[in-house]
């Protein structure tokens, strides 16, 4: 259960004084309690202050999971600041987008991308100084140690934003989404309602901060007062040996990382019998993944998420009953049911009307987990939120008669094909059984009589062999309506994927579509 806590500096006050010396953060070989991790939030908390920060000021951090990441983030919540945490998978010119979109005036690097931001400093003019974490050059523990603890909190509105994370720009460029203490804790115990997690839960942490998979996730794992056991990056490996050692009882993966998970020689021995919740989600699940995975982890534990940065992460939930009941098996390609706190609706993405029963539409979500909007970018939020709070996710689907809402597609990457909608994971879904595929995605390309047509982009297993791709159309054919199928196949060694997992679509079409306008709902 998730005690009521004001906001995150209280969160942490509380922790550190009900349980001292319990466990709050395990990083490798680095162990820290509550009492430890109040006193280096406050030194950070000095340190920021002594830069001169102010509250409504941006820091930003650029590394793989470290634990100086989320005691940044604490800090900025006991000053009035926001970390802004940088997707370290970006290329140089994106990373110098979204530290000047934040107007961060400090980073905080890792050793990895130390050389990076040298190289980028001049493109960075609003930064007023970099500090390097961990590594040879390490900066960040002197640092700390040279500020005393400074206990003082930011009378923290529950609207104040202390994290910025980057939606994935799968759509455009990345936007701020600004989280606010009051959405944080209205996800986690939104989240934790829907399952036990409280002081006495293990949660890994094996996605990265800059996603909501790993800084909400963590936050749901601190507001219960439950150790966080942080990975340094995602490693299915590494992952599945750390459930055994630390006796992991909950934990969030992406498909993508669960797919070589299922790979891992030996997976089936280990002992997972701590595992209470394995949850997945951020990008849709192929089934054959999933059966994979109701083999490896144990009986009652494998749950579906869907979500966004936008309302902290999770909004709806697909539980464990509903993955090995067999006479409800059409369930598992659906992502559940709205969590507790939280409204979904499907609307008509042109009129915002609400649709019947089954129909599809736009998903629309309304909660308290909402961001504050984005930052600097007021169009764009009033674009996204309506003035009564509903959410516009962009994404397709459809809500059945018991709740269940499917998450079809993005509206961007539907297909009209004559006039026709064609959803591309209804086809990557029949492709994804085929026994040659490793990976594929579905795309609209330019067609002169139909407008655009499907076109399926496939990866072959290793030594898998295709006497002619277009036995991937014939396998199609016998399997959906026949205006539905691929009419071509390209076959690739690997699809562009950003971090979490998802297909970025629009590279896949790009070159297809140079020199023309693709009209879009
Ligand atoms: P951008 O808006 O810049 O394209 P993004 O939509 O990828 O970024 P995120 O917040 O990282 O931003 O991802 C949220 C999206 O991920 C959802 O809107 C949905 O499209 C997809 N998603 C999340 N969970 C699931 C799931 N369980 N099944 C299918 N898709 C999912």
């Amino acid at each position: 259960m998730i005690p009521d806590h004001a906001n995150f500096s209280d969160m942490l006050a509380r922790w550190a004084t009900q349980q001292p010396d319990a466990p709050a953060i395990v990083f490798g070989d680095t162990r820290r309690t509550w009492a430890q991790l109040r006193e280096r939030v406050q030194r950070v908390a000095a340190g920021l202050r002594a830069a001169g920060l102010q509250p409504g000021d941006r820091i930003a951090v650029l590394d793989l999971n470290h634990p100086s990441c989320l005691e940044l983030t604490l800090a900025c919540a006991l000053t009035g600041c926001a970390n802004a945490v940088v997707n370290f998978r970006l290329a140089p010119p994106e990373i110098v987008y979204v530290i000047n979109d934040a107007k961060a005036r400090v980073l905080f690097v890792g050793p990895e991308f130390a050389g990076a931001a040298a190289q980028l400093r001049g493109q960075l003019p609003l930064l007023e100084r970099v500090i390097h974490i961990g590594g040879a050059t390490d900066e960040y523990e002197p640092w700390l140690a040279a500020h005393q603890p400074d206990a003082r909190m930011h009378p923290a509105a529950g609207t104040d934003c202390f994290v910025q994370l980057y939606t994935s720009g799968t759509t455009g460029f990345p936007k701020g989404a600004m989280l606010t203490h009051h959405g944080m804790l209205a996800h986690a115990r939104n989240v934790a309602a829907t399952q036990a997690l409280g002081a006495g839960s293990r949660v890994q942490v094996a996605m990265p901060l800059f996603h909501v998979g790993g800084t909400s996730y963590s936050f749901v794992a601190w507001a219960g007062g439950a150790p966080i056991f942080m990975m340094r990056m995602p490693d299915p490996l590494g992952a599945l040996q750390m459930l055994e050692r630390e006796r992991i009882t909950h934990t969030f993966y992406v498909p993508a990382l669960m797919a070589a998970m299922i790979q891992v020689p030996g997976g089936d021995k280990f002992d997972f019998s701590a595992l209470q919740a394995v949850s997945y989600g951020a990008s849709p699940m192929p089934l054959p993944v999933m059966r994979g995975c109701l083999q490896l982890f144990p009986k009652g534990t494998m749950q579906q998420v869907y979500g966004m940065t936008e309302q902290c992460g999770v909004v709806t939930i697909l539980p464990p009953a509903d993955h090995e009941n067999p006479a409800v098996a059409h369930r598992l390609v659906s992502a559940g049911k709205a969590i507790h706190g939280v409204e979904i609706e499907v609307r008509d993405p042109a009129s915002g009307a609400p649709v019947p029963v089954g129909q599809p539409g736009e998903i629309w979500v309304r909660s308290a987990q909402i961001m504050a909007g984005y930052w600097g970018k007021p169009e764009a939020t009033a674009q996204a939120v309506t003035a009564d709070g509903w959410y516009r996710s962009g994404d397709g689907g459809h809500i059945d008669a018991d709740g269940y809402v499917y998450v079809t597609d993005r509206i961007k990457d539907m297909i009209i094909s004559g006039g026709e909608n064609i959803y591309p994971a209804e086809i990557e879904r029949v492709l994804a059984e085929h026994p040659a595929l490793l990976d594929v995605a579905v795309i609209g390309v330019p067609d002169e009589r139909w407008g655009e047509v499907p076109k399926a982009v496939v990866v072959l297993k290793p030594g898998a062999t295709l006497a002619d791709p277009n036995e991937l159309v014939a396998w199609c054919r016998e399997r959906m309506a026949a205006y539905k199928c691929p009419k071509t196949v390209d076959v690739l060694a690997e699809l562009p994927r950003n971090p979490t997992g998802k297909v970025l679509k629009r590279d896949l079409r790009k070159p297809y579509w140079a020199g023309r306008d693709r009209q879009v709902v």
